[in-house]
């Protein structure tokens, strides 16, 4: 029996790897996404993810979240 791996890649840059720290973001194209910190950071300063959507506060309930109840999971 094969475990299922969860591959950390940020799904902006394609760049990999076991000890990548990945951030949820909100693109305002793309919906939810797992980026690394410097394509955070870029979106961030860009304004291209979702306002509100990262951190505990803000609204909780996002229409383009994939699973409504939980805006940073299904990864
Ligand atoms: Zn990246």
């Amino acid at each position: 029996m094969e475990e299922l791996k969860i591959l950390r890649k940020c799904d902006l840059c394609d760049r990999s790897g076991e000890n990548m720290s990945l951030l949820s973001a909100n693109h305002k194209e793309k919906g939810w996404i797992k980026v690394c910190r410097n394509c955070w950071s870029e979106l961030y300063s860009e304004n291209r993810m979702v306002a509100g959507s990262t951190g505990s506060t803000g609204s909780s309930q996002d229409s383009s979240s994939p699973c409504s109840s939980c805006p940073s999971c299904c990864y």
